[in-house]
């Protein structure tokens, strides 16, 4: 995962147009059962996790109407307990929060996701999956009726070959890499959103908050929104004249802070895990959610965590769903690749996976 921090939020997809203009059908199936799924096996396996709720916030009657789009979107996307509070109502949940209205989605909630990944690996090796770690792959040559796969070690660079029927290539932001080691002519490219988090400790009760907050999932940058209608923003996303932005929201930790992010700011590449530290980011991420959380000041905010977002490009094109597909040219080549909710939909994307052998 790229990114440096313990635990994750665990989305319940609310947001996917699921009918004829579906553009995102893996993220919408794969969601609520995927949350709920993540809750069960952690719960089995004492992993740490909470299920704070999520708050969307309006700030005025216009964004009302766009909470009554998502409300609609979301019985439609099966999400349980999706309820439409008023501003007295947000005042009794979280006392610190100003809103016009806001939809309130009760099964959202955070996950140690370190800890979590360290279970699935155990419980992988248990049952005889064998891992290379330290070893890179450098080289796929396509046999009758395998592939070559070339390993080379991180630290010594010593070589190896094995020999495979299938690949799956789950390498994130370097899947189009991978792929291109099979086929130079490959469509896909992987670029790197960076995504920077800030975060403060709630010192005194004005700061308090148990939830996620969000603003409307309708940012054009981390300030400013579009001023959009729920059917348009739709049609924004489907042409992909706009690319889906959850917008600076809040999130309680798993150690007791309150992280503020994602802000997406500009990197170097793929690689580039640099904060780019100065006071002026930190006023961004004051700026993007003063509105509605009023009691929050310069001095209580540092700067967090980075962490690079897989957008994955299809003939140039975004793809803006999970892809989990067999490569044409060789289908026992599958990329299984995909940004946020990837966590949060780790059983079914791997229930999906087994389906496709
Ligand atoms: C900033 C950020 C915030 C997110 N927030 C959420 C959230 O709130 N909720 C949610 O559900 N999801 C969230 N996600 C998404 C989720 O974390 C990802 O979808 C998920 O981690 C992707 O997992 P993956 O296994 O596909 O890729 P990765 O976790 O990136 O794993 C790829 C692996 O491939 C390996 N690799 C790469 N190249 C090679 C090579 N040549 N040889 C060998 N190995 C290689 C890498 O070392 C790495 O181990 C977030 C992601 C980011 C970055």
């Amino acid at each position: 995962m790229n990114i440096h921090n313990q635990q994750e939020i665990l989305w319940l997809y609310i947001v996917v147009p699921i009918n004829n203009n579906n553009i995102e059908p893996l993220k919408a199936e794969m969601c609520v059962p995927g949350n709920a799924k993540i809750y069960e096996f952690s719960k089995k396996h004492n992993i740490f996790y909470a299920k704070t709720g999520k708050l969307i916030i309006a700030e005025n009657e216009k964004e009302a109407e766009f909470i009554a789009g998502l409300y609609k979107r979301s019985l439609e996307n099966g999400v349980p307990g999706v309820e439409i509070l008023d501003k007295t109502d947000v005042k009794r949940l979280e006392p610190n929060i100003d809103a016009y209205c806001a939809l309130y989605a009760p099964e959202t909630g955070i996950v140690d996701s370190v800890e979590l990944a360290r279970k699935l690996y155990q419980l992988a090796e248990e049952n005889n999956a064998c891992f290379a770690f330290g070893n890179k792959v450098i080289a796929i040559e396509p046999m009758s009726d395998a592939f070559k796969v070339t390993l080379e070690t991180t630290d010594r660079h010593e070589t190896c070959e094995i020999m495979a029927n299938t690949i799956i290539n789950a390498a994130g932001l370097y899947f189009d890499e991978i792929t291109k080691l099979l086929d130079p002519d490959s469509p896909y490219e992987a670029k790197a959103s960076k995504n920077k988090w800030s975060i403060f400790e709630p010192v005194n009760d004005g700061l308090r908050i148990k939830t996620n907050i969000y603003p409307i999932p309708c940012a054009v940058s981390d300030i400013q929104k579009l001023d959009l209608s729920f059917t348009e923003y739709e049609r924004h996303i489907q042409e992909c004249i706009a690319i889906r932005s959850l917008g600076v929201h809040l999130t309680p930790t798993v150690q007791g802070a309150i992280s503020i992010g994602p802000m997406v700011i500009k990197g170097s590449g793929k690689d580039d895990f640099g904060l780019n530290d100065n006071s002026e980011s930190l006023q961004r991420f004051l700026c993007s959610v003063s509105s509605f959380f009023p009691n929050l000041a310069l001095d209580d905010i540092k700067s967090y965590q980075i962490g690079n977002q897989v957008k994955i490009l299809e003939k140039e094109r975004i793809h803006p769903d999970f892809l989990i597909k067999r490569y044409e040219k060789y289908p026992n080549f599958i990329n299984v690749v995909g940004d946020s909710p990837g966590l949060t939909c780790v059983f079914p994307i791997a229930g999906y996976v087994a389906k496709l052998f």
